[in-house]
């Protein structure tokens, strides 16, 4: 028998870094939005050999228990106390290093998958174990818009419900690290944000209105991106000509994302960035 599971992705719609702690992580303030498109799928079967296989469909993606989904299956079969006898296979379609967080929603919908069979931990704990992974991890366990603080681990969940505006996300096809694009904030970009912009946004998503969504984007990460990959300045300002009501940097980059006033526009828009750009990958949500 096997257990198959949707991985998300996701996208920063506003990222603001507060403080650099000795420890060179940041403390951050962000609001992630979750993704249906792109997502991966992870299979699970059920094997007689004892131990975790871990295989994907993307050559060069770390196998086994380098990847962190295979860490996140070794760290429930621990904690849960359960021996592991798994095969589990990914299906890629998130791209990797792109700020659309593919390896943590591996590692959360490896964890969901494996808590739904088998039932041993509370969400509590399943969310303690998660944050042992990344920071990143308990969001995609819940997979609805949330604000995080800390290094990116603490979430909190706006009142009411949040509507995404039509969005169009741009992966130009090359890995940026994380690491990279921390260790190249400007550091006068560091520090609190008086604008109101994130309790803007939040009101613009409470109240289904795109155009807020749009003037209220933010990403203290996006100004060395821009300037190193210039690839991506032109982006940007290609889809603001082309119908986009705004668009940005998502995490970590290098993927941006537009926000577009209707469904049809964001068709458009995506038709258009695939002909005049040979080499990127668009995905419309
Ligand atoms: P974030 O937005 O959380 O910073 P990202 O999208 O920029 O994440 P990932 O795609 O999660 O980055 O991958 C970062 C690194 O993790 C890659 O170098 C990759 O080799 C490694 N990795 C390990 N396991 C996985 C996985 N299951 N999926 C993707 N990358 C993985």
């Amino acid at each position: 028998m096997a257990l198959s599971i949707a991985s998300r992705s996701k996208i920063n719609l506003y990222l603001k870094t507060l403080r650099r702690r000795p420890d060179r992580y940041h403390e951050i303030e962000t609001l992630f939005l979750p993704l249906d498109v792109p997502a991966d799928r992870i299979s699970l079967d059920f094997v007689n050999a004892p131990g975790i296989r871990l295989t994907s469909s993307l050559p060069g993606l770390p196998e086994n228990l380098e990847n962190l989904a295979g860490r996140a299956a070794l760290a429930y079969s621990d904690m849960a106390g359960i021996p592991a006898a798994w095969s589990i296979r990914i299906e890629k379609a998130i791209p990797v290093a792109a700020g659309m967080g593919g390896g943590s929603s591996n590692a959360a919908a490896v964890l969901r998958l494996l808590n739904d069979h088998y039932g041993k931990l509370s969400e509590k704990d399943l969310a303690a174990l998660a944050v042992t992974l990344g920071a990143d991890v308990p969001f995609f366990l819940q997979n609805r818009p949330a604000i995080a603080t800390g290094i990116g681990e603490i979430f909190r969940y706006p009142a009411g419900e949040l509507i995404a505006p039509p969005i169009l996300v741009v992966n130009p096809r090359f890995p940026v690290s994380s690491k990279w694009a921390y260790c190249n904030i400007a550091p006068e970009r560091i520090g609190a944000d008086r604008s109101g912009r994130l309790d803007r946004l939040v009101e613009a998503l409470r109240g289904n209105d795109p155009k807020g969504v749009a003037e209220n984007l933010h990403n203290d990460l996006a100004a060395a991106l821009y300037k190193k990959f210039p690839l991506l300045s032109l982006l940007r300002d290609f889809m603001l000509e082309h119908g986009a009501l705004n668009a940005e940097i998502t995490g970590s980059g290098p993927s941006l994302f537009a926000v577009c006033p209707t469904a049809e526009s964001r068709t458009s828009l995506a038709h258009a960035v695939a002909d005049a750009f040979e080499s990127v990958s668009v995905f419309e949500n």
